[in-house]
């Protein structure tokens, strides 16, 4: 399942080849994905330019020129991919873009999801209000980490998994970004203090950036968005390394399970 930084390379992607470019034709092979499709997209897309490609969470948003707001989330097991030939019966939706750039949605499970909602309110779809703040976004430091942290009593780990609290940090990322911090994920969210949501906050930012930037090097004609990690999956400093040696001091990474959920962490590094 794509995460954050897999969404963001596809952003990135999309912005490159396609903003301010004038949609052409969208091929609509069935009514739904995981809810109905919006009525009468073809006619409502054609003709519109784009205008940028933002991300919110895992959706990206294209704003378009007439003020509305193509949201997608990819699913399960959505792709985009760029031209080439088409890919069969789990193609469900084409583009095309003046120029003659093809965009093709692949989704084999139908988890993804497609709507139209105004611009200027897009903080009020329902898939959208409610999501946490945004890790990458310029704002995002440790006073604020700290404050979303504050008087929870629950393990650390889940606190930063928690959707409403902070959005893109999926399990990978999490057991990455402690370890970074030398924090423990079983300790209560509410005993970090100012410096430990300073080193936090870093982590978690440095853990993204890294992983974009494995992501960003291996797109070309597919948008990225195959669920695959790129080559961040080679860089875990902990995660998926159970009884290997900590890269910092040698002892051997635990695995525990935390709210359901596998957690790697070096017991003598992260307190
Ligand atoms: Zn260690």
């Amino acid at each position: 399942m794509p995460e954050l930084p897999e969404v963001e390379t596809i952003r990135r992607g999309l912005a490159v080849r396609l903003t301010g470019t004038r949609i052409t034709g969208v091929e609509q092979r069935r009514p739904d994905l995981r809810f109905p499709l919006p009525e009468r997209l073809a006619s409502r897309l054609v003709g519109r330019r784009t205008v940028r490609f933002a991300r919110r969470a895992k959706y990206l948003l294209a704003a378009l020129d007439d003020g509305w707001t193509l949201l997608l989330h990819l699913g399960m097991s959505g792709r985009l991919v760029f031209d080439g030939p088409p890919r069969g019966p789990h193609e469900h939706l084409t583009f095309r873009f003046e120029g003659g750039t093809v965009l093709r949605f692949v989704d084999p499970r139908r988890f993804g999801a497609l709507d139209l909602w105004p611009s200027e309110r897009l903080d009020e779809h329902p898939l959208l209000r409610g999501l946490g703040v945004e890790p990458l976004e310029p704002g995002f430091d440790g006073p604020l980490l700290l404050s979303l942290l504050q008087g929870r009593r629950l393990p650390l780990k889940s606190a930063l998994m928690d959707q409403r609290l902070l959005v893109g940090v999926g399990n990978i990322y999490a057991n990455e970004a402690l370890f970074r911090a030398r924090l423990s994920p079983r300790r209560l969210a509410g005993t970090v203090g100012p410096e430990r949501a300073d080193r936090l906050a870093r982590a978690v930012r440095e853990v993204l950036e890294a992983a974009i930037a494995k992501g960003g090097t291996t797109l070309r004609d597919y948008v990225q968005a195959n669920g695959e990690l790129g080559s961040f999956q080679n860089d875990f400093s902990v995660y998926e390394r159970e009884g290997e040696p900590c890269p910092a001091c040698g002892r051997p990474i635990r695995r525990i399970v935390l709210a359901g959920r596998a957690t790697y962490f070096c017991s003598r590094c992260q307190r």
